[in-house]
């Protein structure tokens, strides 16, 4: 391989131990999506996993650090139920611990090792905030030409999780842990823009009242979409009030509203608060592929959110910025486009035209077996859809229903930019 041409004060954290982080083969969130994005990233030579110059190495957050978001009751149940490793082992006791904190409701279940997997994920996060903040491990301040200005962290991002349980996929809220961190460690101000298309309620939970944090949220609207929360009213509290920001979007926002609201919005927000550091999640659930969600982006609507992202910290924060995954539910054609143009981005480097022919071929069987279990799923539905419904189905196949439903109840009425009048 070549010598990366990246710039040398761009960063991208990742362990194979991130990769453990698997719910299992049923499961919408797939490891496998990073693999893919590493592999796109050195097969068109923006990133080469041996070069250290482009690389940060992550450790484990520690319980205490963790403990600055969870409570300590919830990291002992975490440890406790990921010693055991499987809903099916689990005895009675140990389920009633399960469904105290989350994780006997389907979408997160128990997993092998997870406090150790989360802790090294929660550990990435950690070490990308501290990094860019010149923090270091014994407490010394490292000088500013000697930090990355920006870092990647593509299987960080967990922003759902709760200080007291396992929420939406995710067990320890990682940009929660890294951000109470730098709280802690620094004076500085952070402003946490969350792009997933669900609500980044977990992360502004744990800052609700805390005015050194600003969370900005842009999902679709908690009407349709878990978790159901998200509100334009949803503005903060006490000595925060005014500093957690929401905008719902409507479900089949496409990339010109789209574009004209993270415009309208950002710079103001940005100018105003004065942050010190910027964190992104670049959850790319947003996509019109993705099979969880319904906003219609295309790639172009989220290259000019990072575009955005990346312009907006060299104008205010002195280029201070973190990357951060998150959702992405198509797990070939979307994920790893989208997450190739973050790294492109904050490494000033270009992204090839086309896909390469080798990577295509590398990941075209993957692919082709996840569209072969949705072609099965599809004959197996439209015809139980005319020729009558079982309970069990509709049980099974809920999401559809929800879809279908607001599909017949949509009155064409695009509220898109209302939102950014109040
Ligand atoms: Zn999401
Ligand atoms: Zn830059």
């Amino acid at each position: 391989m070549s010598e990366v041409q990246s710039d040398s004060r761009a960063k991208l954290i990742f362990d194979p131990e991130e990769l453990d982080y698997d719910f299992g083969p049923e499961h919408p969130l797939q490891p496998q999506r990073i693999a893919a994005l590493l592999d796109l990233l050195e097969t068109c030579e923006l990133w080469d996993s041996s070069n250290a110059n482009s690389s940060l190495p992550l450790r484990t957050a520690t319980s205490e650090e963790l403990s600055l978001v969870h409570t300590s009751d919830y990291i002992s149940a975490v440890q406790t139920l990921g010693a055991v490793g499987k809903v099916e082992r689990l005895d009675s006791e140990h389920l009633q611990l399960a469904m105290k904190y989350g994780f006997a409701e389907g979408d997160t279940p128990v997993l092998p090792r997870m406090h150790e997997v989360s802790a090294r994920i929660a550990g990435g996060s950690l070490a990308a905030l501290h990094a860019v903040m010149g923090i270091s491990d014994n407490g010394t301040i490292v000088p500013s030409d000697e930090r990355p200005l920006h870092v990647f962290h593509p299987a960080g991002g967990l922003h759902h999780a709760w200080a007291e349980r396992a929420s939406g996929f995710c067990i320890y809220n990682d940009i929660s842990v890294a951000i109470a961190s730098v709280l802690r460690a620094s004076e500085a101000k952070m402003l946490y823009i969350d792009f997933d298309a669900h609500h980044g309620d977990g992360v502004q939970r744990s800052f609700y009242d805390e005015p050194r944090v600003m969370t900005v949220s842009i999902h679709e609207t908690g009407r349709y979409l878990f978790p159901g929360t998200g509100d334009v009213l949803e503005m903060g509290n006490g000595l925060g009030r005014g500093y957690s920001i929401n905008v719902p979007l409507e479900p089949f926002t496409e990339d010109d509203s789209y574009i004209e609201a993270i415009d309208l919005l950002l710079s103001p927000l940005v100018l105003s608060f004065a942050p010190d550091l910027i964190v992104t999640q670049h959850g790319c659930d947003t996509h019109a592929w993705d099979p969880l969600t319904h906003l219609s982006l295309t790639m172009r609507g989220i290259r000019e959110q990072i575009k955005l992202a990346h312009q907006l910290a060299h104008s205010y924060c002195q280029g201070r910025w973190v990357a951060l995954g998150g959702g992405g539910y198509d797990l070939y054609r979307v994920v790893p486009r989208a997450w190739s143009m973050v790294w492109a981005e904050m490494s000033e480097q270009t992204l090839p035209g086309e896909l390469p022919d080798e990577w295509v071929n590398r990941w075209r069987p993957v692919w082709s077996k996840v569209e072969e279990q949705e072609g099965i799923f599809l004959r197996t539905f439209l015809p139980s859809l005319a020729g009558g419904l079982l309970p069990v189905q509709i049980v099974i196949r809920w999401r559809w229903y929800v879809t279908l439903f607001y599909l017949l109840r949509y009155d064409r009425h695009f509220p898109r930019l209302d939102v950014i009048r109040l």
